[in-house]
């Protein structure tokens, strides 16, 4: 599943392919991920719209957009949700079997296929007022994060999922950061010290930063007939090994800790697995 550094490395490799642009048809197979806006609405606004920009907030992506004509700025929001991607495919080839939404861009289609639907692709940018901080920004400090997590009694693992704490976590990064920052995945939130929550903050910058270095090393477009090879750090079929391997702890189970050599243990929080070493994280 995509979590920051994965959405950060596929906006810097879509950004230029598509600035300049203009979205010349647009075909939409599964209504469900524009929610709320309509087919309709989708169509008759991006219909001439050109490519201006694209950043990342959080898990999402914002494409922005003029209107037809030199229009108005729009703005599209991009959330991949659990299988979703987004890419370039030329118009030689057919849509992909789970295209949920085609943006004909003139010799290729922007692409965005999830076998889900979980994902969204839609015109209505209110999930982003409601997020925390960039984790990798000024905004994401530790006096901030400090008085977030007095108010919790949650399990700092669990916390970190929460968006509205700090943007762009899930459940991979969220194991990776306690384990490099030496915390229990099971402390209450309210309980860490001051000394932890500066390690942890760090910590998530480091392994966001670390992911994101190595992502933009992936050759995301492979062309031709194959897949365009996009990323999913370590589950992708034919993912190179060294993505799994830079994971310490996730996915884990049962191997050598890299600090003291005790097996990562697995458990499951909030119906989602988390892995630590039970000798490192104590505490
Ligand atoms: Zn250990």
């Amino acid at each position: 599943m995509p979590e920051l550094p994965e959405v950060e490395v596929l906006v810097r490799h879509l950004r230029p392919l598509i600035r300049g642009q203009t979205i010349r048809g647009v075909i939409v197979r599964r209504a469900k991920v524009l929610l709320p806006t309509s087919p309709q609405k989708f169509r008759r606004v991006l219909l001439g719209a050109k490519f201006a920009g694209l950043s990342r907030r959080g898990k999402y992506l914002l494409f922005q957009l003029r209107a037809r004509g030199g229009g108005k700025p729009l703005s599209l929001l991009g959330h991949l949700g659990m299988t979703g991607r987004i890419f370039l495919a030329s118009k030689n080839r057919l849509l992909p079997k789970h295209t949920a939404v085609a943006l004909d861009l003139g010799a290729s289609n922007l692409v965005y296929e999830d076998t889900r639907y979980f994902g969204r692709l839609t015109l209505d940018n209110s999930a982003v007022d409601r997020l925390g901080p960039e984790p990798l920004g000024d905004g994401f400090s530790v006096e901030t994060f400090a008085q977030l997590l007095e108010r919790s009694r949650q399990a700092i693992k669990i916390k970190l999922l929460d968006q509205g704490l700090v943007a762009g976590i899930g459940n991979i990064y969220a194991s990776e950061a306690l384990f490099r920052a030496r915390i229990s995945p099971k402390l209450a939130a309210n309980r860490l010290t001051m000394a932890q929550i500066r390690r942890l903050q760090l910590a998530i910058r480091a392994v966001l930063a670390e992911a994101i270095e190595l992502g933009s090393t992936v050759p995301l477009n492979t062309g031709g007939a194959k897949s365009d090879g996009f990323f999913y750090f370590g589950r992708a079929p034919g993912a190179p090994d060294f993505y799994e391997e830079r994971l310490r702890v996730y996915d884990c189970e049962g191997q050598p800790c890299p600090n003291c050599g005790c097996a990562i243990k697995r458990f499951t929080q909030a119906a989602r697995s988390t892995y630590y070493c039970p000798h490192c994280q104590r505490v």
